[in-house]
């Protein structure tokens, strides 16, 4: 396992980034909730249009977040995420879906892929796991939104899979990356959640009290693997949201009254 996780700041704007996906001529990218103009937490850098926040903020706030990164606003692609396992292929008419209103979201979808350059695929995350893929190779690049219920529908695979299909991938080439998200130390299931991933137990730890400790992480990592990517390409941040929610948007530790980070991905140009 890599840990090549590093935290930077430009102009105020806080993000954590992938080394080997900038070394390879990627942009990474995830967000942290510092330092921005949101209503729903005040002063927080909220991007996600569909949680009830001032849109004009939350565009505010992406502009700032585009222009830290090195990224165009207007060419965010993001769609609306609903913990399924849909992935969309991205073409061409499909860029910018979203950048502006939740309207033009592409919908009902958990994961984007595309293999044009200069399109920063943005999907939104408050302790959901961010899945992030690029290929060296053809220059393709994927980005999912992995819950527990993504996650049990096998999102990560099926984005691999996509991306062998439509940009003829060889798993073996790609890097991956498991982005901030709820860890083992704090997400706490139930049976149901255990019932619905049976092939992942090793990633269960039970608790006194009959629920368990579930390390998402771990099962996205093992689906990644057996999906064909190389266990010394993928790399996990390793930092969980639930215990630094004055870093990060946290759904559990805010009860669900919270922004969302976001997580971009993008071959640059
Ligand atoms: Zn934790």
């Amino acid at each position: 396992m890599q840990k090549d996780f590093k935290v930077t700041s430009q102009n105020n704007v806080w993000f954590g980034y992938f080394t080997r996906f900038e070394q390879a001529g990627f942009t990474t990218a995830c967000s942290a909730r510092l330092h921005g103009e949101s209503d729903i937490v005040p002063g927080t850098l909220n991007l996600a249009l569909h949680v009830g926040d001032n849109p004009e903020k939350v565009l505010r706030n992406r502009q700032k977040f585009a222009e830290a990164i090195g990224v165009k606003a207007e060419r965010f692609t993001t769609c609306a995420q609903v913990h399924g396992s849909k992935v969309q292929v991205v073409s061409e008419c499909l860029i910018g879906s979203g950048a502006l209103s939740f309207a033009g979201t592409v919908p009902e979808t958990d994961a984007l892929i595309t293999n044009l350059a200069d399109v920063p695929l943005l999907l939104f995350y408050a302790d959901c796991v961010p899945v992030l893929l690029a290929d060296p190779e053809t220059g393709a690049i994927g980005l999912a939104h992995a819950g527990w219920r993504g996650t049990a529908a096998q999102i990560a695979k099926k984005t691999v899979s996509a991306m062998t299909e439509v940009f003829s991938v060889r798993p073996e080439n790609l890097l991956a990356a498991i982005g901030p998200s709820i860890g083992g130390c704090c997400y706490e299931v139930d049976d149901v959640v255990r019932n619905e991933m049976p092939d992942y137990e090793s990633c269960f730890m039970a608790k006194c009290d009959g629920k368990y400790w579930l390390d998402l992480w771990q099962v996205n990592r093992q689906q990644l693997m057996e999906a064909g990517v190389a266990p010394s390409r993928i790399s996990v941040a390793g930092v969980c949201t639930n215990h630094n929610p004055e870093l990060f948007c946290s759904y559990r530790y805010e009860n669900g009254r919270t922004g969302r980070m976001g997580v971009c991905l993008c071959r640059k140009g």
